[in-house]
């Protein structure tokens, strides 16, 4: 309604009710947790009769690193698939972002910047032509993809080869301008699919120092997959798989907590007699790994003070430390964390 008082205009409005609960539903809605995090919830999958996963569920919020660790054949390709959309989910939910993977693909995929293990860089072309490629593809353009690629190469450490072709880089440095390459959209979500193999040691830090550091500048959710029990230490947050189930979730530190004192690893000519004898002189629980005898317990310096007192002929070598996520894994599983031969593919 328009009218005039006292020479000045005013409007007043007549709202509809239903639409402005669809505005402020739809359009305006209040975030919620969800719009900041990953969600998987009874997620399975089967190839034919094979279940590549069975019944996973965790959350990842933005801000966090999160490792999904397992041995091979453990199911992280088929979830990081799943999560990169490009296989379907067909059993259980995901929700990125607050949207559901299983009808907002679409919505997704601009969330996402995804790093895949085999090279995605044009090896012939410069570093900054390799992004500025990239940009285009997602409408980038003239000043906005200048400063976006400055920006990204000054935070991965490669400012100073922009203008070198790929193919001289090394390994560790390709990688990181892959993960720039991913990030230039400026996705809420970054993917990657075992990110350091193939790298060295120091690379391997590196590449989680800034992996680290552009997860809490740029308030995004990484999450990677590794058999690698280092690069998952590192991590904010891991999860276990174990034969497509999630066995562990959690706080590295937290996990390492579970197993009991320290770890102690025997080996003799002969670990069963050792290990039968050890067990009913100590009345500790031995398991047998990688042809080594594991023992958890209390005090371990002791213990190996006092076993190798008992048996100086058996035992060949022993070794005690504090828990890895390895041990977490051997407790949990039952099994050594090694890269399993798939003999049944
Ligand atoms: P990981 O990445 O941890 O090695 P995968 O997700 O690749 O694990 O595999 C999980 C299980 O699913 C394994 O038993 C593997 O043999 C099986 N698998 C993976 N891809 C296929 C496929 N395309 N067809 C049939 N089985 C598959």
């Amino acid at each position: 309604m328009l009218r005039s008082e006292n020479g000045r205009q005013e409007v007043s409005l007549v709202v509809d009710t239903e639409v402005l609960h669809s505005i402020t539903t739809e359009g305006f809605r209040q975030p919620t947790v969800s719009d900041s995090r990953i969600e998987v919830e009874n997620l399975s999958h089967a190839y034919q009769k094979r279940q590549a996963l069975d019944n996973v569920s965790f959350d990842v919020s933005c801000g966090e690193i999160f490792g999904l660790l397992g041995p091979n054949g453990s199911g992280k390709t088929t979830l990081f698939r799943i999560l990169s959309t490009l296989m379907p989910v067909t059993s259980g939910t995901v929700r990125i972002l607050g949207h559901d993977l299983a009808t907002e693909v679409k919505a997704i995929r601009n969330l996402l910047g995804v790093v895949f293990q085999h090279p995605g860089l044009d090896a012939k072309l410069t570093v900054v032509e390799n992004l500025r490629h990239h940009g285009h593809l997602y409408g980038l353009a003239g000043k906005t993809l200048h400063h976006r690629i400055s920006e990204l190469l000054e935070r991965f450490g490669v400012a100073d080869r922009a203008k070198e072709r790929v193919e001289i880089l090394s390994g560790g440095l390709k990688r990181r301008v892959e993960i720039a390459k991913a990030l230039l959209h400026s996705p809420r979500v970054l993917l990657l699919d075992e990110p350091t193999s193939g790298l060295d040691v120091t690379a391997r830090r590196q590449l989680s120092d800034y992996l680290g550091t552009i997860a809490q500048t740029e308030d995004i959710l990484v999450l990677l997959t590794t058999h690698l029990l280092d690069d998952a230490e590192a991590c904010d947050r891991v999860g276990i798989l174990d034969a497509g189930r999630l066995v562990a979730l959690g706080n590295p530190d937290a996990l390492k907590a579970q197993v009991a004192g320290d770890v102690i690893l025997i080996e003799s000519t002969d670990n069963e007699t050792l290990g039968t004898a050890i067990a009913e002189r100590f009345r500790v629980s031995t398991v047998f790994t990688d042809n080594q005898l594991r023992i958890e317990c209390k005090r371990g310096h002791e213990f190996v003070r006092d076993v190798v007192a008992t048996f100086p002929d058996e035992i060949q070598t022993i070794r005690f430390g504090k828990p890895t996520l390895e041990d977490v894994f051997i407790k949990l599983t039952g099994n050594p964390f090694v890269e399993k031969k798939d003999t049944e593919n």
